[in-house]
Formats: structure tokens, C-alpha cells, sequence
């Protein structure tokens, strides 16, 4: 027998969908009271928010009127046809989320408007039951108690009491992020565990919250005619080992989108670099005409629809690409702003690495090991109380720039500069480094050499995957492949040969590659292609890493002093100066006056 069921049991079975757990409470609280046009909301949790979550504002407030409407579904003030949904400024619209929370919980609302005398309701399953007068100031106060008392159900999905807190923590930061020109408390247990003052500046929320210096983070901005990103991502080689660090607003509100979060690490991937098991930290406002966006595809909101997703894919790329490259030049410029701390910086004067004759560096180190042992230097021997001057090596005649001083057990080299800053390298990274920036420049500058194969190379492949390489047959050829395809093989042999191609010229950037693997490579790719990427290019880079890699000084090989400054000598041409092209850091170093510290200088 069908029956309808009552609005409490329809209101808890939509609550299932808006409130998940306490921190869902306090999203969907938190978008009200921004929505009333608050500047200061506090939040206190008791319990992990099962006993208690409170949600205070000092925004518009609610008539008596309102305050007896507002917690009946499909109650909003915000949209008034479907058409509004599209230039949407609230965060709210689907007059849900009151219904949903007060339909599992003890429930309670304290109200003033500017000009109406305050209240405050009572609710239990959707009913009234306590209508007091209040002098309460202008704003709201929604307190929500016992959590799903009635739907045990859901509590016993909860997790533990700091877990839930934890949560609640997370979602106060993502708002505190998107409008620093409101001030934010957070209490636990009465504690007050997060105080965020109204912040003029974007910048100085994103700090607090994330907890980064200056040259951490770098600004971004990026736009095409309808969108606007503006934000701030990790500077090269500033990474961290989760995504918790990762937000994406839309509109203002957050969003949770794996795509875009990808697009923004594959920047990385694709200039500076960054190992596998890193992630970039990001804070990306995104501004978009609200008719490009569907806000009303996820019941918390939690995803938003873009209406050419490829479009955002590749703008949010490249716009962290560029802010990453053009920290990198004000970086390598010594007079940057946002030249990095001490311990991790080739800063100043690297610009103009000297060119030493072999004599002079063999002179050089002549004059380094002859030098009074340390021990000797410092206990005794030597008459002259002061430490004499390391070195007598001229390097004033020098501009600036990496001296080799010595390698370390045929892994490291040891250098340093006029400065007297020190630094260490990690040979086979900053080769790699070197080698791969010179193939992608070659590639980049369209220097693609086409090398004839001698012996033309035969490709088998199945029909769909001859079909695949036709359709992505010019990008195939730009890079400087050349190959005819054969069609299958209709023998007298009972089994027909399958098809494939042959290979007839390939760029000479991959000579001696194996390229069915290569063209195994290419179908992988066409067939998982990722939105708006460019396949082929990333590709090639894989390809360029690999030869990079293999074709450089190796961890363990010993270096002539005349390598060792040949290195350094290139170090200057390398356009990411920091890292292997796998995203290692290659080198750290000690600044002059940071050695004298250690020393009491
Ligand atoms: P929605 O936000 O989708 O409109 P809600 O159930 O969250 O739905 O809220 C219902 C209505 O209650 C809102 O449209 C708004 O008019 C009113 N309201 C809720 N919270 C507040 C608040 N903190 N201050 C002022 N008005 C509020
Ligand atoms: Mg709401």
C-alpha cells in the first residue's frame, strides 16, 4: 500500500543528503550567516558538535515572520524563479538546509533585526515549541543539540569527537580563506582554538591559515573572457605531501573538483617540476559569469558544473604555469622581493658564472689542500692567535658566480662564490636539470631535427589502435615522426596478419628510443586523455626526462675539477635553477652570514 509519508520523516530522509556530519551543520550555517551580510561569526563546538554546535552572527537578522518560516523546506529568501539560479550571489537558494538540521536536532534560533524586537524559537521535529521575546543584539544565534538523536543511525557513522572537530576546523578555514574581510572565531569546548581578525589583504588570511612565509606561496592571476582566477600556489620546490593544503573557490564558494586540482599540479609537472608523491599547495579564487556554472548539481553544493570544463582545465594550467615562471625570473634576479630564505637559494650574483682556465681552478685547489690542516689552524701550532684567511684564490677579479671547491665521494659538488655563500649540489639532479632545459629549448624553439631511419621500423598494432594513432596523426608528426600505415595483412595463412605502421623518420631529439614503446605510450595516452590536455607535449617531456636522465653525469661518477666547473658554469642557463627536472631540489646552500652565525660571528 503506497503512502505519503509526513513532512518530519520526508524532512530526515532529505536531512541523510544535506547533513553528513557536524562540520556539514556548520557549512550550511556558516553560508547563512555570510549570506545576512555578517562580519564577525563565531562557531563553538561541544562534543565534536554532537552535543553542541552554535553558529553566531551579527548579520541581518529575521522578523518574527521569517523566523517562523525559516526552517520549513523549500523556505528561502534567496531565489524567487528558476532563472535566478543562474546569476546566483547567495550561497544558499534551496530553503533545505534549516529544514534538514532542525528535523535531527534540538533546535534553536535567537533573532533581531535592526528594527524588530528580538526572538528566540524553539524547535523539536519541525514544531514550535517555545516562543520566547529576547534582548539579544542584532544578528543570529542558531544553536543545534544533540545531532541525530533521532536518527541513530547516522551517529553511528561519526567518527571520534576530534575527528568531527577536525572537520569543522577545515570547512571555518575554506571560508575564512574566501572572505578575509570577515573576522572569525572558532571555540572548542570553550576554547578558543582560532582567531582570524578581519584581514585587509588576501594574502595575510592565506598566511595565517596556511601557515606559509613569503615566497612560499607566489600570487597568480590568469583570465580569459569570462573567468577570472586570481590566488596563490607554492613557489617551485614548496610542496607538501597531501592535498589538504588545496583549495578551489568558484564564485566564492569552495568547490571540490579532482580535474582542476590536477590541471594545477600538471603546471608543475610541466615547467619546474615536482616529485610523484608531492603536492603543490594552492588557494585559487575563480571568478566565472554564473551562466558558465551549474551551482545546482551536488545536494551540499560540493560541485559545481562547468560549461566548457576543458576551457577551465587549461586556463587554470597555464595560469599557474606562468605564476610560477615568472616567480622563478624575479627569483633568479637578485634584487627579487621574493627571493626565498636562506637554506634553500641560489640567490645573488649567480647570474654571471666566471669561466675559469683549468690552471687557475688547479691552482685553486692546490691552494685549498695546502692550507694548514683545521686542526692545526685552530689548536696550537700556528703562532698567530687569529684563524688566518681560508683562501688567497683571487675571486674578486670575478663578477660573480660558482666556484668549484671539490667533490664529495663522487655524488656532490661543493661550491661557493665571491660572496662566500656555500653550496652544495647534487651532481646528477643539476645535469639533469641542465640537459633536459636544452632539449626542451630545442623543442620549444622548433629546432626539431627529422632523422631518417636507416632501417625503417615496423609497428604492429591493433586495428583500434592504428585508428587512434590516425586520428592524432599530425600531433604525432610535429614532433618529427614520419611513419606509413600498413593495413592488415589478408594472407593464405589462416590467421590474418594484423596491421601496424612503419616507421620511416623520427625526431633526432629520440634517437636510439624504443618506439613501440613510445607508440604504446601514445595510445595509453589517447585513450585515458585527460581533459584539455595536451597530450603529445606531455609526452615529449616524459620522453626528454628519460633521456635527461640517462644521459647525465651519474650519481658516482667522479668529476675532473674542470667538470665540476663546467657544471656550475651552466648553471646560469638552466631556466629552473632549483630543481632536477623530476622536481628534486639540486642543490642547497648557506649564505655567508648564515655561516657566521653558526660561528658566532
Ligand atoms: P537557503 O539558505 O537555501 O535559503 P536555509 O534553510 O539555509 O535555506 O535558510 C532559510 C532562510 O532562512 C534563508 O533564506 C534566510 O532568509 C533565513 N536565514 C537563515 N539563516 C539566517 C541568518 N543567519 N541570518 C538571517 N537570515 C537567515
Ligand atoms: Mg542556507
Amino acid at each position: 500500500m503506497i503512502q505519503v509519508l509526513s513532512p518530519e520523516i520526508a524532512n530526515q530522509i532529505a536531512a541523510g543528503e544535506v547533513v553528513e556530519r557536524p562540520a556539514s551543520v556548520v557549512k550550511e550555517l556558516v553560508e547563512n550567516a555570510i549570506d545576512a551580510g555578517a562580519t564577525h561569526i563565531e562557531v563553538r563546538i561541544h562534543g565534536g558538535g554532537t552535543e553542541l554546535i552554535q553558529v553566531a552572527d551579527n548579520g541581518s537578522g529575521m522578523s518574527e515572520d521569517d523566523a517562523i518560516k525559516c526552517f520549513l523546506r523549500h523556505a528561502t529568501s534567496k531565489i524567487t524563479s528558476i532563472e535566478d539560479l543562474f546569476s546566483i550571489q547567495s550561497f544558499g537558494f534551496r530553503g533545505e538546509a534549516l529544514a534538514a538540521i532542525s528535523s535531527v536536532s534540538d533546535f534553536e534560533i535567537i533573532t533581531k533585526t535592526q528594527t524588530d524586537p528580538g526572538l528566540s524559537l524553539k524547535v523539536d521535529a519541525g514544531r514550535i515549541t517555545e516562543k520566547t521575546p529576547s534582548s539579544a543584539n542584532r544578528g543570529t544565534t542558531i544553536s543545534v543539540r544533540q545531532l541525530f538523536h533521532n536518527t541513530p543511525a547516522r551517529l553511528g557513522y561519526l567518527k571520534t569527537d576530534e575527528t568531527e572537530y577536525r572537520q569543522v576546523l577545515k570547512e571555518v578555514q575554506a571560508f575564512a580563506l574566501s572572505r578575509p574581510d570577515i573576522s572569525f572565531q572558532l571555540f572548542k569546548e570553550d576554547k578558543c582554538t582560532l582567531d582570524l581578525p578581519k584581514a585587509d589583504q588576501p594574502f595575510i588570511r592565506v598566511k595565517q591559515i596556511l601557515k606559509t612565509d613569503q615566497g612560499e606561496l607566489v600570487p597568480l592571476e590568469g583570465q580569459n573572457q569570462t573567468t577570472q582566477i586570481t590566488g596563490f600556489v607554492s613557489s617551485p620546490g614548496n610542496y607538501s605531501a597531501n592535498k589538504n593544503h588545496q583549495y578551489i573557490f568558484v564564485n566564492g564558494r569552495k568547490i571540490e573538483d579532482h580535474r582542476l586540482a590536477y590541471a594545477a599540479r600538471e603546471a608543475y609537472v610541466q615547467s619546474c617540476g615536482i616529485e610523484k608523491h608531492l603536492y603543490p599547495l594552492f588557494v585559487l579564487f575563480i571568478q566565472i559569469d554564473p551562466i558558465m556554472v551549474d551551482v545546482n548539481v551536488h545536494p551540499r553544493k560540493l560541485e559545481v558544473k562547468f560549461s566548457d570544463p576543458g576551457e577551465m582545465f587549461g586556463l587554470v594550467k597555464s595560469s599557474v604555469i606562468q605564476a610560477v615562471q615568472i616567480s622563478n625570473n624575479k627569483y633568479q634576479r637578485s634584487d627579487s622581493p621574493l627571493s626565498r630564505g636562506t637554506s634553500h637559494n641560489v640567490g645573488q650574483g649567480v647570474s654571471q658564472a666566471p669561466k675559469f682556465s683549468s690552471a687557475q681552478v688547479h691552482k685553486f685547489n692546490q691552494q685549498l689542500f695546502d692550507q694548514p690542516s683545521f686542526r692545526d689552524r685552530n689548536f696550537g701550532r700556528n703562532t698567530n692567535s687569529q684563524v688566518p684567511e681560508c683562501s688567497s684564490f683571487q675571486v674578486e677579479n670575478q663578477p660573480g658566480g660558482l666556484i668549484f671547491l671539490a667533490q664529495v665521494d663522487q655524488k656532490y659538488i661543493i661550491a661557493t662564490n665571491p660572496k662566500g655563500d656555500l653550496f652544495i649540489f647534487e651532481q646528477h639532479a643539476l645535469h639533469e636539470r641542465q640537459r633536459f632545459d636544452r632539449f626542451m629549448e630545442e623543442y620549444e624553439n622548433k629546432a626539431i631535427t627529422v632523422q631518417p631511419l636507416l632501417i625503417p621500423e615496423e609497428i604492429k598494432l591493433s586495428d583500434d589502435e592504428l585508428s587512434l594513432i590516425g586520428e592524432y596523426q599530425k600531433d604525432i608528426e610535429a614532433l618529427g615522426f614520419e611513419f606509413k600505415k600498413t593495413p592488415p595483412n589478408k594472407g593464405e595463412e589462416s590467421q590474418s596478419d594484423s596491421g601496424g605502421l612503419i616507421l620511416i623518420a623520427v625526431p633526432q631529439l629520440l634517437q636510439n628510443t624504443d618506439f613501440t614503446q613510445i607508440f604504446q605510450d601514445f595510445i595509453e595516452y589517447f585513450q585515458n586523455h585527460e581533459v584539455g590536455e595536451n597530450i603529445i607535449e606531455r609526452l615529449l617531456r616524459k620522453r626528454l626526462e628519460y633521456k635527461a636522465c640517462r644521459g647525465s653525469v651519474m650519481f658516482g661518477d667522479s668529476l675532473t675539477p674542470e667538470e665540476g666547473q663546467q657544471l656550475l658554469n651552466d648553471v646560469e642557463k638552466s631556466r629552473w635553477r632549483d630543481l632536477c627536472p623530476h622536481g628534486r631540489p639540486h642543490h642547497v646552500q648557506f649564505n655567508a652570514e648564515e655561516i657566521g652565525k653558526w660561528f658566532h660571528r
